[in-house]
């Protein structure tokens, strides 16, 4: 076969080594496939390809066969049939801005939302001519009265960030699809696992796969998942026209996660559950934001559409305390860390001043909120440190 070919150089051969890997070995793990170019047969098959269709390959920053892996199972997970996988989770919000509004254009979004994403939204309202207006998330059919002719795009978030307020998902969606508005809900917090965003109507569902999905605390990586093809188009050319992509490497890091999320979330449900209601109890607490839980607004809402709560919830001290004794005792948990982010196996810790972040919905409480996600340390272990720090309250 070699010998029809000239015999060239070292340097040539070891570049253009004609070795192949071993036919026949398979393995549990998705392969690596790491690429910026991709090699064509001839140019009439480079000329055929088509952006639009996934499974064809054409430039390693669009798709490796890695990360049309993820992204099929993602959206399996979460009842979709197309995902577009992003470097982080803010960037799925970005893109899904980019790929549907324009100038002109109107967007609606909870005043509960994930803080970067109001930043991003305010940016596009100053720099780039569109509007943004912020609605109390547990307005519902309400949402109807707030819908322009030029509303475009209606975010939702289940629950709210930080707030942990569980809107009525179908009432908005609803309201939406009767004047033709796009929906897209950042689905984050349930993983796709515990709530189905397209049995509720929504459009987009966006997910940071940085959480639970990767489940280490160590990958950044976003994604939107959609039923309809038309809209995973509009969303992939924005992204193609950003010369946004991920690493095969960063994938094959969450598909080695994916499979244990389910018995994790279930892990961080249980714990935190028991813990939210153990918080319930204590005097120095006036409220328990966790959706399963009544006193978290929406918990109607939770109970008719969510099977399950993962490890991220909020309580608001009871008023007579002091912002600076809530830091005193959040800093004085030994097993809580202060950090952002979430969904790995180490509990985290963080204060919030919720009144200044809020525009179109009064804040109810006069306490400072603190939001807990809860790891995979023993129960009892991080409940022994809460009653250890409370006891920093006098
Ligand atoms: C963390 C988070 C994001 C953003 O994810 P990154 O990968 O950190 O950009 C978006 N939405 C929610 C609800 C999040 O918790």
């Amino acid at each position: 076969m070699t010998q029809s070919k000239p015999r060239r150089g070292l340097q040539t051969r070891i570049v253009r080594a004609e070795d192949q890997v071993t036919p026949g070995f398979e393995s549990f793990a998705v392969p690596v496939a790491r690429a910026s170019t991709v090699v064509f047969p001839d140019l009439a098959t480079m000329r055929s390809l088509d952006w639009r269709n996934d499974g064809q390959w054409r430039y390693g920053l669009h798709a490796t066969p890695t990360s049309l892996v993820l992204a099929q199972r993602l959206a399996a997970i979460e009842g979709g049939n197309h995902a577009l996988l992003q470097p982080s989770g803010l960037s799925a919000i970005s893109n899904v801005y980019f790929g549907l509004v324009k100038a002109g254009d109107d967007v609606l979004i909870p005043d509960n939302v994930y803080s970067p994403n109001r930043e991003h939204g305010d940016w596009l309202a100053r720099d780039f001519g569109i509007t943004v207006r912020y609605y109390d998330p547990m307005i519902g059919a309400g949402i109807a009265d707030l819908i322009q002719p030029n509303t475009r795009l209606i975010w939702l978030e289940a629950p709210g960030s930080v707030t942990m307020e569980v809107p009525d998902v179908d009432a908005i969606t609803a309201a939406a699809r009767a004047r033709n508005v796009i929906t897209a809900i950042d689905n984050t917090w349930s993983a796709g696992l515990a709530f189905r965003p397209f049995e509720h109507g929504v459009d987009i569902s966006v997910q940071a796969l940085t959480k639970y999905q990767s489940g280490g605390g160590d990958v950044l990586m976003g994604a939107t998942i959609t039923v309809e093809r038309e809209l995973h188009v509009k969303l992939k050319a924005a992204r193609m026209r950003m010369g946004i992509g991920v690493s095969s490497d960063d994938c094959s890091l969450i598909l080695r996660s994916l499979p244990s999320m389910q018995v994790r979330f279930e892990q961080h449900d249980r714990s935190a559950l028991a813990l939210a209601k153990w918080l319930k109890t204590r005097p120095e607490i006036a409220a328990v934001l966790h959706p399963a839980l009544p006193d978290c607004p929406g918990h109607e809402f939770y109970e008719r559409d969510f099977t399950g709560a993962g490890g991220l919830f909020s309580v608001v001290f009871d008023g007579r305390y002091t912002p600076a004794q809530i830091d005193t005792f959040c800093e004085s948990l030994e097993l809580f860390s202060i950090g952002w982010s979430w969904g790995g196996a180490h509990s985290l810790v963080m204060p919030y001043d919720i009144a200044s972040m809020r525009t179109a919905a009064q804040w109810p409480h006069r306490g400072t909120l603190v939001r807990f996600y809860i790891g995979l340390e023993e129960e009892a272990d991080l409940r022994a440190d809460m009653e250890r720090s409370l006891g920093t309250l006098v």
